[in-house]
């Protein structure tokens, strides 16, 4: 189970382990560095609405060079390292303890380090994301994982260590009064900082013919010239410029993983699916040539209908054969609204041998669906 380090501590590390193992969670994945949010927690004894600045739950220790984690300031107010006491308690647990840990989406880094961030194709800095591009940030992304090994997980699953798309993953009342569709997003958010520009002139690719292009489609689906509806795959097989400047960033990151995997003596995974594991180049990620690197993969599988949810499955493992793939649910609003849906789909992903059932999250899920969670486990089980 993902869980808030908030949640865990507000809790008390030892109660909120209790219920963990109470419930039937063997694994449990705690966000070690996270992106702004403001995060509802019914059953929270401290903090019911928590304004998380993005930040890092524990004290970084080693040298990150231009770009170090943001401590979170609560937590540095209380001169506390949240990690360091839910690595303490799950110690004498039969918990696993996992970081889950994101990357480059991390707004208040972007908005100190316009240096460091997403370039649209017009040239404005993204703040929402860090560009994977940008070597102070594969240094900050590596040191981190490197740092974060002090506190002994086993396992760390990576979010955001790639490329984005035009509003991130929402900001502060974003305000789009035109659709500009899936391509229009893929396309605002398509990286021309520097060094992005840089490594597709060494590979050849024609970058002002790239950035030209992005501009003018942006605009005609602007201005409802072009159909809001076109898929990005559909369009970029059409436009040579842009798909030659969209592949380069896959080496990029492929370089990036292997780093990253050489960083840290635990297993590392990353998320996939957020927009259909089919469309994982949108986000630059390659995954034929991660399976190679990475030990694992975590799709976001979440949808309401038992059906979906498996035949994502499915479909994900008829493209990953040399890794497990992890199933990743959220047994709740807006998800799932029932006791049957959570049991139907933790008991049907068992069954087909999903090789993690991953739920979305301790502190966020009221009481009422965490009870779900433990009778769908003892019904798979
Ligand atoms: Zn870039």
């Amino acid at each position: 189970m993902w869980a808030y380090p908030w949640d865990i501590v507000d809790k008390g590390p030892e109660q909120a382990i209790d219920e963990l193992v109470d419930i039937g969670v063997d694994k449990l994945y705690v966000a070690a560095n996270y992106h702004t949010v403001q995060g509802f927690s019914p059953h929270n004894p401290k903090r019911n609405t928590f304004f998380a600045d993005s930040g890092a739950y524990f004290q970084p220790e080693m040298d990150y060079g231009d770009l170090s984690p943001a401590v979170n300031p609560d937590m540095e107010q209380e001169g506390a390292d949240w990690i360091q006491q839910i690595a303490d308690a799950v110690e004498d647990s039969p918990l696993q303890l996992d970081a889950w840990v994101v990357g480059c989406h991390n707004s208040k880094l972007g908005m100190n380090h316009k240096e460091f961030t997403l370039k649209s194709p017009f040239g404005d800095p993204l703040v929402f994301g860090l560009c994977p591009s940008q070597p102070a940030v594969q240094k900050y992304l590596t040191t981190m994982l490197s740092d974060l090994d002090r506190y002994g997980f086993e396992d760390m699953l990576l979010e955001t260590f790639h490329y984005f798309h035009g509003s991130g993953w929402g900001w502060h009342h974003e305000k789009f009064h035109t659709d500009i569709g899936e391509l229009g997003e893929y396309l605002l958010g398509l990286c021309f900082c520097d060094e992005c520009q840089s490594n597709a002139v060494d590979a050849g690719v024609d970058v002002e013919a790239a950035r030209d292009r992005s501009k003018e489609t942006i605009m005609q689906l602007a201005e409802g010239e072009i159909d809001a509806d076109i898929t990005p795959a559909d369009w970029i097989e059409n436009n040579e410029a842009v798909k030659e400047y969209s592949e380069v960033r896959k080496e990029t990151l492929n370089s990036l993983y292997e780093g990253l995997a050489s960083a840290t003596d635990a297993t590392i995974g990353g998320f996939i699916g957020m927009k259909g594991v089919e469309n994982s180049w949108m986000h630059g990620l390659d995954i034929e040539s991660l399976e190679e690197i990475v030990d694992y993969f975590t799709l976001m599988d979440y949808m309401p209908e038992t059906e979906a949810v498996v035949d994502t499955y499915n479909a994900t493992t008829d493209r990953i054969s040399k890794v497990p793939v992890r199933a990743g649910i959220l047994p709740g609003h807006p998800i799932v609204d029932t006791q049957d849906a959570v049991t139907d789909q933790i008991v049907a992903l068992n069954e087909i041998g999903a090789d993690e059932i991953t739920i979305y999250n301790y502190g966020l899920l009221p009481k009422r669906n965490l009870h779900w969670v433990k009778e769908a486990i003892e019904t798979a089980e």
